[in-house]
């Protein structure tokens, strides 16, 4: 059984940079991580080969700077088997139809999965998209929300978390599927694990290799653009009431009324 896991680099803190010209990350300058939800997927991936009987390969697609190959290494330290990273400045400034467009194509290349893995959501571009699109390019279903999955027989289980509870739903065949924080607790590296990424290449892919006709990539074939970039003012103003015995209590109290009423709150 093939598993593909997909991971995003994302930065690590608040301190990145943008480029307000393109409304794109500065991605090589900022200190990165991989997407803190594509950990919980990778994490789903190694609980459903440590559950199976048979063998199962876990495989970790990313598309971004060479950077990003630390991230990949980081899976396999994890205990992803491969890691492939698409990396080509062809591919920058990919919106999100544009970067599930360019993953299918290199899922068609690569291999074939029984099961594609994705964070339900990145932290930095946070749409959400990428899973779904990349579903309907490759015409698989696709499990949002997942909260659990397991195999049962010859399915996908996953249950799903809704607005007012759960379901639970199977699908046969390849599937993808976008993992949510509550499906797993991410595991820590081990020592020989450490060592293994360390040995490890991990496959990098341009545009070239992949195939992909440079109009189909990047930032001049995304329709979605980011159009303007800003820090929004979060204007706070406070005023402290001290309560300190009965008297003043009652009169903080009429002072929030009056607050409330010029407010139109009351
Ligand atoms: C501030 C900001 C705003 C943006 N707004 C938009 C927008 O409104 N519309 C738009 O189309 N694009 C937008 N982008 C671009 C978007 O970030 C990229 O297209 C990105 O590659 C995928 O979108 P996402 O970050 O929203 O990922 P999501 O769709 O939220 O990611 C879901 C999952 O898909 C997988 N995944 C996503 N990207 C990759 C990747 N490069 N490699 C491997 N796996 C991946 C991961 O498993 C991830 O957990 C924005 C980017 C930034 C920085």
């Amino acid at each position: 059984m093939n598993i593909l896991v997909l991971i995003k680099q994302v930065p690590e803190s608040q301190a990145t940079r943008m480029d307000e010209s393109t409304g794109t990350l500065v991605r090589e300058a900022a200190n990165s991580v991989i997407n803190p939800l594509d950990l919980h997927a990778l994490e789903c991936a190694l609980i459903l080969r440590e559950q199976s009987a048979a063998t199962v390969n876990i495989d970790c697609l990313s598309m971004g700077p060479l950077a990003a190959v630390s991230v990949l290494k980081e899976a396999i330290a994890l205990g992803a088997d491969q890691g492939y990273l698409l990396s080509d400045r062809k591919f920058a400034g990919s919106d999100t139809w544009c970067t599930a467009k360019t993953l299918a194509a290199a899922i068609a290349k690569i291999g074939s999965y029984d099961l594609i893995l994705c964070g339900e959501r990145a932290t930095d571009g946070e749409t959400g998209q990428t899973g779904p699109a990349l579903a309907a390019m490759l015409d698989l279903p696709v499990l949002t929300y997942a909260s659990a999955i397991k195999r049962s027989a010859d399915a996908w289980q996953v249950r799903r978390m809704l607005e007012d509870g759960y379901e639970t739903v199977e699908t046969t065949g390849p599937a993808v599927v976008c993992i949510l924080k509550e499906a797993s607790v991410p595991r820590l590296p081990t020592l020989a694990g450490k060592r293994r990424a360390r040995a490890a290449e991990c496959r990098i892919i341009n545009a070239e290799e992949l195939g992909i006709d440079p109009a189909d990539t990047g930032l001049n074939a995304s329709p979605t653009r980011v159009v303007s970039i800003f820090r929004p003012n979060h204007l706070k103003q406070s005023e402290r009431l001290s309560a300190l015995d009965p008297a003043g209590a009652e009169q903080a109290v009429d002072k929030i009324i009056a607050i409330f009423r010029q407010k139109g709150v009351l």
